[in-house]
C-alpha cells in the first residue's frame, strides 16, 4: 500500500498538444480515487503517467516514498485493469493470472496459492480452467481484476473498467468493486467519464476538464459546492439548472433578477453576506444555479421566490418525474417524487419553487460565488 503524490506534472505529447496542464495531487494510502471528466481531458493520460506507460513533461510523481519519473512500469508495483482487459485467449483463467508471476519467477507453490486466494475473493474459483472466451462479460472483468490482485500491488488503477458491461451488471460490478477496496484496502485510482460511477465509488472524485484539475473533493462536496460551474454541470443526473441574471444588492436584499424572475436573498443567507465582502451591489453577467430537487410545483397563490413557467414534457423515471419546463429564463428541469401534487400536463401554465437554501451562483468566469 502506498500514497500517490503528483506535483506540478505536465504532459505534453510529441505533437505539441498540452493533455495535462500542472496537476497537482495527493492520493492516500488506502484512499479510492476517481478521475472523472468528458473524453478527451486528460484522465488516461494522467493515469498512464501514473502507471509509468506515459512519460512525464515536467513535474515529479511520488509512489509511497520513491519518486518515480525515472523507475520503468514493472518496477513500480502498480497494477491496472483496462477497459478491454487484455486477456490472453489462449490461456485459462489459471494461467492468465498466473502469469505476471511467473514472469517474476515467484514459486509455483506461492502463484497457486495467491491464484486460488484471488479467484475465491472475486468468485471466480470454479472457472479457473476455461478460457476467457466461455466467461460472460462479468466473469472476464473479474479475471483482469484477478490478475492485478495476484501481483500485491501498491496501487491499482482502473481504466473504464466496467464500460463494455450492460447497465445492470455496471451497478452489480460496481458494488463487487467498492466491495473488494474494503477488503483489500489497497490505494485505487479509478477512471472514468461516469459521473454516477465516479459518485458511487470514490472517496475523493478528481473533476477533471481540457487538462485541468476542476476540483477535488468528497462525492458529496462536489456535488453540494461545486467550485465552478463546469463542475455543477457536470456532476448530478440530470445536471443542474442554469439561469442568466443580474444581481442587485439594496435595502439588505440582494435581487437575483432576470425577465422571468427576481428571487430575494436575504441578509442572512450565506450569498449575501459574500457578495457584501466583495463589495458588489449591482452587477450582470451573473449565472443562478439551482439542481432539479431544489425545486418544487407550487400550489395555489403567486409566492414569493417564484418562477412561471410551462410544462413541456414529463419523463417518468419511476419511482421520480423529471419535469421539463420553459420560461422567460430558459428551459430548466425539475424533480418531481413522483406524487405530482397538483397533477399537471404538458401545455399547462405552472409556478414552481425555488428552494433559496439551495441555490448557487457563479460569476462571469463561472466561478462559484
Ligand atoms: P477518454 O475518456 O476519451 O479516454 P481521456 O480523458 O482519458 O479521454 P486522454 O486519453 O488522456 O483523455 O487524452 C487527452 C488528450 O490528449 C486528448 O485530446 C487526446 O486526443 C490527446 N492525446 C492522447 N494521446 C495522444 C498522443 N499519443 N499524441 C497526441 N495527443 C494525444
Amino acid at each position: 500500500m502506498a500514497s500517490v503524490i503528483l506535483s506540478h506534472v505536465e504532459k505534453i505529447y510529441d505533437n505539441g498538444f498540452h493533455a495535462v496542464h500542472d496537476f497537482t495531487l495527493e492520493v492516500q494510502d488506502g484512499e479510492f480515487m476517481v478521475f472523472v471528466g468528458p473524453s478527451g481531458c486528460g484522465k488516461s493520460t494522467t493515469m498512464r503517467m501514473i502507471a509509468g506507460l506515459e512519460s512525464i513533461s515536467s513535474g515529479t510523481i511520488q509512489i509511497g516514498d520513491r519518486i518515480v519519473n525515472r523507475i520503468p512500469p514493472k518496477d513500480r508495483n502498480v497494477a491496472m485493469v483496462f477497459q478491454d482487459y487484455a486477456l490472453y485467449p489462449h490461456m485459462t483463467v489459471r494461467e492468465n493470472m498466473s502469469l505476471s508471476l511467473k514472469l517474476r519467477k515467484v514459486p509455483k507453490q506461492e502463484i497457486e496459492k495467491r491464484v486460488l486466494h484471488a479467484a475465491k475473493v472475486l468468485d471466480i474459483d470454479h472457472v479457473l480452467d476455461r478460457k476467457p472466451k466461455e466467461l460472460s462479460g462479468g466473469q472476464r472483468q473479474r479475471v483482469a481484476v484477478g490478475r492485478a490482485i495476484v501481483r500485491t500491488p501498491d496501487v491499482f488503477m482502473f481504466d473504464e473498467p466496467l464500460s463494455n458491461l450492460d447497465p445492470k451488471l455496471r451497478t452489480t460490478m460496481r458494488v463487487e468493486l467498492k466491495k473488494l477496496h474494503l477488503t483489500l484496502k489497497t490505494t485505487m485510482i479509478y477512471v472514468t467519464h461516469d459521473q454516477l460511477e465516479a459518485m458511487t465509488l470514490a472517496d475523493r472524485i478528481v473533476v477533471m476538464n481540457q487538462g485541468r484539475i476542476q476540483q477535488v473533493g468528497t462525492p458529496l462536496e462536489v456535488y453540494s459546492k461545486p467550485a465552478n460551474k463546469f463542475v455543477a454541470g457536470f456532476i448530478g443526473t440530470p445536471p443542474m439548472n442554469f439561469f442568466s441574471c443580474e444581481v442587485i444588492r439594496e435595502n439588505g436584499t440582494v435581487h437575483l433578477k432576470s425577465d422571468g424572475f427576481d428571487f430575494h436573498v436575504n441578509r442572512d443567507h450565506p450569498l449575501y453576506q459574500k457578495l457584501q465582502e466583495r463589495g458588489i451591489s449591482a452587477s450582470s453577467g451573473w449565472t443562478l444555479g439551482i439542481r432539479p430537487e431544489h425545486m418544487e410545483l407550487a400550489r395555489g397563490k403567486a409566492g414569493e421566490n417564484q418562477i412561471q413557467a410551462i410544462v413541456e414534457v414529463m419523463e417518468p423515471m419511476a419511482p421520480e418525474v423529471f419535469v421539463h419546463l420553459t420560461s422567460e429564463s430558459g428551459e430548466f428541469v425539475l424533480r418531481d417524487d413522483g406524487l405530482l401534487k397538483p397533477v399537471i400536463r404538458p401545455g399547462q401554465k405552472v409556478k414552481v419553487n425555488v428552494d433559496m437554501d439551495n441555490i448557487h451562483l457563479f460569476d462571469e468566469e463561472g466561478i462559484a460565488l
